[in-house]
């Protein structure tokens, strides 16, 4: 515990914890922020709470949390195009751990660096610790990459390789075979579960190529599930085209295949695009992203697996579903 005024952690942790940018009129310090916004765009916004014990282990390390909490409100401005601006933070922590708080405040700086955003605002409280960041961007509002732009004959992609972060939260949980696994591979998925990266160099080269984009955070199902169902379209998935980490394929081909289908948090991005682009893609993402399928008129989601089609139930994470 520590005596530390709300004011003076405020002042001590976030008030210079990110660099400047021209575009911010007035930052931290007063009732609101002021911000310049460009003319010619619109601002994209999105907001995400990572809750002890719901989003994230008590033991983890904190560093990667601020990362996090973070990484996945910039994964959504990927998942539009968006480039990103500014963000404000909601903080409700048990205590002041001065230690926690600046190994949390450390993470959160220098993804928000690396990207060049500005924390600008926020609000600090007492209470079970929770994490709330609004992420604010800019994009061309015909441009944008929505959900619900999918045709029929569109190819669909996923950006470097999934599953890896749901087999790190199985092996938290006791629910792999830890010994499938050595430890440069528990250290790579591990990471891939705390530190994700957004992929907004991508997402913003997508511009103008994709036809519609979503960043997969409840699992691929279920969020190529999202692109379908707003763009009433259904899909074909070549299940021998999943793009899987070495790592995870030391995991029976099925269960890799499983965890790349269902499980969440791995924040890449799920986009289709007109097969013309199919050169352009090929040439600009060179391996860092793979064809998976293309849109159809099916029902859903239908995968291919030995030259058989199976048609497959969306069931990604839901917070709110008992099954
Ligand atoms: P108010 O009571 O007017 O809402 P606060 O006392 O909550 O203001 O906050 C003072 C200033 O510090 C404001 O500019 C607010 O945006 C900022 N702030 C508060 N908590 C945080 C935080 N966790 N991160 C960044 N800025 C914060
Ligand atoms: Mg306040």
């Amino acid at each position: 515990m520590s005596d530390l005024s709300e004011f003076s952690l405020i002042q001590h942790y976030f008030e210079q914890l990110t660099a400047k940018r021209d575009d911010v009129l007035l930052g931290i310090g007063d009732d609101c922020a002021l911000l310049q916004c460009p003319e010619d765009e619109v601002l994209a916004v999105s907001i995400d709470t990572l809750v002890e014990n719901v989003h994230f282990f008590s033991d983890v390390d904190p560093e990667s949390l601020g990362h996090k909490s973070l990484a996945v409100g910039l994964s959504d401005l990927a998942a539009m195009g968006a480039k990103p601006k500014w963000f404000t933070l909601a903080l409700t922590l048990p205590e002041v751990h001065e230690v926690w708080l600046k190994k949390f405040s450390q993470g959160l700086a220098k993804l928000a660096n690396e990207f060049k955003v500005q924390l600008v605002g926020g609000d600090t409280t007492k209470g079970p610790l929770s994490i709330s960041i609004q992420v604010h961007g800019f994009v061309d509002p015909e441009k944008a990459l929505r959900r619900d732009g999918a045709q029929v004959g569109d190819l669909i992609y996923v950006t470097n390789t999934l599953g890896d972060a749901g087999a790190a939260l199985k092996l938290a949980q006791s629910e792999l075979v830890n010994e499938s696994f050595d430890n440069e591979d528990k250290r790579y998925l591990t990471r891939r579960l705390e530190c994700p990266t957004p992929r907004l160099n991508l997402g913003q080269k997508l511009i103008g190529i994709a036809s519609a984009a979503i960043d997969i955070s409840d699992g691929l199902v279920a969020d190529l599930g999202h692109i379908l169902e707003k763009s009433s379209v259904g899909s074909r998935i070549d299940l021998a085209r999943l793009p899987l980490s070495a790592s995870l394929l030391k995991l029976e081909r099925a269960e890799a295949e499983h965890l790349a289908l269902y499980s969440g948090d791995d924040y890449e991005l799920c986009f289709t695009a007109p097969a013309n682009h199919y050169t352009e893609i090929e040439d600009m993402f060179q391996g860092q992203c793979t064809r998976i399928g293309v849109i159809t008129n099916d029902d859903g989601i239908v995968v291919i697996e030995n030259d058989k089609l199976k048609s497959l139930k969306n069931k990604g994470y839901d917070h709110f579903s008992n099954s």
